[in-house]
Parts: structure tokens; C-alpha cells; sequence
């Protein structure tokens, strides 16, 4: 049988990851009777298998360059980035000894490329601040009554005053994050948008792409398509316009052709956009392999190789655009022989090859899925939680912080920069309503 905890918490957190970790120590800083529930033996794991082992724990933004990375949502941060902004969030882990580098990209990672550091710096900081951290302990129900929250665990009934749900989202299960706070928010009156993979690879089912598997493209403008984008009857010029036009999303940046499909920081990016479908075989991806080079520059480049160095076969011409292997399925594709000589290309097929490359189309069939997705998108909806204090519009004292929230970002170290400052701005609040009572 369950057995009862005598202690009313002032704050009972559920969750030690980036979000419950901060939450908990802040609440217990200022003074709050603080308990931290997590199921997992070890808290924080997720930050440990973070930025590959590395940690990038935010990004060289301010809050506009923060609150852009989350699509038209990002305006919910406004008040929690106000409180604890990325600057503010280096600062917090130099003051634990963890100092930081930006990398060209503008993520920030720990000087010591140790994940371990950040993990560590956050439970210093709950150790000084006397929060209680309870691990193993897997909460199975919360429920509200008249004197505050009963929160049930496998073996425990605990009461507190006010609560933090900080279980995450429903990627990477093996790490604890099952999505179970969504049923409990569910039951409590919440809307939950239907939780769906984040920055996960996407699939396809052309032989081609796993045939391209290893090669990496450092800059490629990609786009998420309606299948079949392409109105057939124009000339080129006109269907890369149309193809600007239709775009469901895009990103720039690096990709990587798999055995299964595509990965890499730009696909995973617009990966949300692709999972929004209700038919993900509804899209395409298009890869504009020459971002910054036009039809009419790479068509002028074209006739002019082909006019000076007419002997030399087309496969090397491509060679000198993109790796040499890619131009040999760009040549299969558009049925060229390999070998066909510069001055027998003719210009409708010099023409289709430059579409092809601007806008090099590969058919979805999936995402890797929950499993392989860094992070999930949906979940508890933004009407439903106050953005001035986190704190739910439907049962007061409830507090809702970190990925569990309908908020996903772009990989760079947005998605601990929302956690982070979501987490401290619900711990402020509860301060502050326990300071006004
Ligand atoms: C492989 C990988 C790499 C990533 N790299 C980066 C990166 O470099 N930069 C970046 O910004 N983001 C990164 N992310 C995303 C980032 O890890 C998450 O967005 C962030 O951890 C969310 O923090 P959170 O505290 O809301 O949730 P989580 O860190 O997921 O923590 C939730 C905690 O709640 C616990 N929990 C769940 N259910 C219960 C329950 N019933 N009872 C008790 N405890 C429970 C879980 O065990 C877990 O410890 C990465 C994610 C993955 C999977």
C-alpha cells in the first residue's frame, strides 16, 4: 500500500531534467519547501547524452533570435527569456565553474566539450539550495483537491502546495521521457496537442538516396514541398520560382545523405513541418544543392565550360559543383551517360540538369520517429498555461515548464534555453505568489 508522506511540500517538481533540476534549486533559493521527483537512478540524463556528449546548452542569440527558432510560438517565451535569457544562462553555469565557447555556428557548448559539466553544475546548485532530490521514484498520478495537489508515486502519497510538471516529451523513451505527464495534464482539464517527433531524420524510399549514403553537404537550401510541387508545362526559371512560392518550410544549413534516408541539422530542422502533415507522404524535399548560385549564373557557367572544354565529360564538369558521387546519381537521374562529352549536352538537358541541381527532389515516406527525434513537438497547449508565469490557466499552483510544453526549436541549444528559462521564470512566480499571500 501506498504510504502516506507527512510533509506538505511548499513545491513538489516532477522531472530532473535541465528544467526540473533548475526549477527545483530556484524554488528552493527562495525559500521553498522543495521536493524533485525522477524515475530515472540518475537525473538529468538527457543532458548527459546532449550535443554528443558535449552539451550545447543555449545559443549566441539574444531573446528575438531565441523566440524565432520556435516558429510563431516562440512569442510565449517573451516573459520566461525577460527573466533568463542566454546570456543570463552562461553566466549561471560560469558561476558554477562551468565556462563556455561559441562555436561558428553560434552554439554554446561548456569549454570542456563535457555534457558531465553541465549535469554536474546543476546538481551543485540544488545541493546548496536544500531542494530534496528523490530518484527512482516514478510518479503514477496527480490529482488536485481542496488543500493543494496529491501527487502518487509507486510507493508514496505525497501533498504539496504547488507543483512543477517537468517530465519532457515522449523522444528518446529510453531515457524516462514517456509522455507521462500528458495524461495527468489531460485528466487535470489541459489540451494536449498531439505530442509528434521533432529534429528526427526523415525516410524515403529511393535507392538512390541509400546508395548516396556518407555523403555530407555543408550548405544546401532545403525545402519542405507539396508532393508533387512541380507544374510540369514551364520552363525552368518559371517551376524554380513556383517552387519558392509553394514552400511549406525551409532552412539552410548542412545535410547528410543516410542508408535511410536524410539527416542533418537543416533536415532536422524542418522535420516538424514534415511530421504537421497529416499524411507525411504527402511532402517532398527539395534540396537546392547551389544556394547561392542562380539558374541563369549556373546555365552561363554551363555553356561556358562546355564552349571551352567541349572534349571533357559532364560527369566531371558536375564534379567540380558537388562531390562525385552525388553527380553520378544526378546524371542517373536525368539520364545522361556519365561520359556524354561537354559539347553533346544539349541545352534543353543542360537546362533540366541545373533544375535538378536548384531543386533535387526526394520523396518523403516517414521520420525515424519518437526514438530518434531529439525532441517532441505538441504537447501541453500554450492557450492553456499563463506565458507571464507558467502557471496553468485551469488549476492554480499547477506550473508547466520545459519540452512538455507545445514549444520545439531548432537544434543549436534552443530547446535547454526555453527549458532553462521556463524553469526559472515558474519559480519566480511561485515566489511571488507565495510572497503576496
Ligand atoms: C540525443 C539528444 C540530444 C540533444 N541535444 C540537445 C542539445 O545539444 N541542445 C539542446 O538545446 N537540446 C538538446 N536536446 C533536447 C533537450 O535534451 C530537451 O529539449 C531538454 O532535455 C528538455 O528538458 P526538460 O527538462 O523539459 O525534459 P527532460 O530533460 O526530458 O527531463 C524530463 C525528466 O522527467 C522524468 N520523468 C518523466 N516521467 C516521469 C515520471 N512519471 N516520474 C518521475 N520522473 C519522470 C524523466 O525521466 C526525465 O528525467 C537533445 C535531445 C536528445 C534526445
Amino acid at each position: 500500500m501506498a504510504r502516506p508522506n507527512e510533509i506538505k511540500w511548499d513545491v513538489v517538481v516532477i522531472g530532473a531534467g535541465a528544467a526540473g533540476l533548475l526549477a527545483a534549486a530556484r524554488c528552493a533559493e527562495l525559500g521553498c519547501r522543495t521536493l524533485l521527483l525522477e524515475k530515472n537512478r540518475k537525473p538529468g540524463v538527457k543532458i548527459l547524452m546532449s550535443g554528443g556528449t558535449r552539451c550545447n546548452l543555449t545559443h549566441n542569440t539574444d531573446a528575438a533570435g531565441i523566440m524565432q527558432a520556435f516558429g510563431r510560438k516562440g512569442r510565449f517565451l517573451r516573459t520566461a527569456l525577460q527573466m533568463l535569457g542566454p546570456q543570463d544562462v552562461v553566466e549561471l553555469f560560469r558561476q558554477e565553474g562551468v565556462t563556455t565557447k561559441v562555436e561558428e555556428t553560434g552554439k554554446i557548448f561548456p569549454e570542456s566539450d563535457r555534457a558531465l559539466d553541465v549535469q554536474q553544475a546543476l546538481l551543485a546548485r540544488l545541493r546548496r539550495s536544500e531542494a530534496v532530490l528523490r530518484l527512482d521514484t516514478s510518479v503514477t498520478g496527480i490529482e488536485k483537491s481542496e488543500l493543494g495537489f496529491v501527487i502518487r508515486t509507486t510507493d508514496s502519497v505525497i501533498h504539496a502546495d504547488n507543483l512543477i510538471v517537468s517530465t519532457g516529451g515522449a523522444s528518446y523513451p529510453g531515457c524516462g521521457t514517456t509522455g507521462d505527464g500528458y495524461a495527468w495534464l489531460r485528466t487535470l482539464g489541459h489540451k494536449i496537442v498531439h505530442p509528434r517527433p521533432s529534429l528526427v531524420p526523415l525516410t524515403t524510399r529511393e535507392p538512390w538516396v541509400a546508395e548516396l549514403s556518407g555523403v555530407t553537404l555543408p550548405d544546401v537550401m532545403v525545402r519542405v514541398m507539396p508532393r508533387n510541387f512541380w507544374p510540369t508545362d514551364h520552363d525552368p526559371p518559371t517551376r524554380l520560382a513556383a517552387l519558392r512560392k509553394k514552400s511549406i518550410d525551409e532552412r539552410r544549413g548542412s545535410v547528410l545523405f543516410t542508408h535511410f534516408g536524410l539527416s542533418g541539422p537543416s533536415i532536422l530542422d524542418v522535420s516538424r513541418s514534415v511530421t504537421a502533415q497529416s499524411d507525411m507522404t504527402s511532402v517532398d524535399i527539395a534540396l537546392d544543392l547551389l544556394p547561392d548560385r542562380s539558374f541563369d549564373e549556373l546555365d552561363e557557367w554551363w555553356r561556358k565550360v562546355c564552349t571551352e572544354h567541349g572534349s571533357r565529360s559532364i560527369a566531371r564538369m558536375l564534379g567540380e559543383l558537388v562531390p562525385q558521387r552525388l553527380a553520378e546519381a544526378l546524371l542517373k537521374l536525368e539520364h545522361l551517360p556519365p561520359d556524354l562529352r561537354g559539347a553533346e549536352l544539349t541545352k534543353p538537358a543542360r537546362r533540366s540538369l541545373i533544375c535538378r541541381l536548384k531543386a533535387l527532389c526526394v520523396p518523403v515516406s516517414g521520420t525515424r520517429g519518437f526514438a530518434k527525434a531529439e525532441v517532441t513537438a505538441g504537447g501541453v497547449s500554450l492557450d492553456e498555461v499563463d506565458p507571464r508565469t507558467m502557471q496553468s490557466k485551469i488549476v492554480p499552483g499547477l506550473y508547466v515548464i520545459g519540452e512538455i510544453l507545445d514549444l520545439d526549436g531548432w537544434i543549436g541549444g534552443f530547446n535547454f534555453q526555453s527549458a532553462f528559462s521556463t524553469a526559472w521564470l515558474a519559480a519566480e512566480s511561485i515566489h511571488a505568489s507565495r510572497s503576496s499571500e
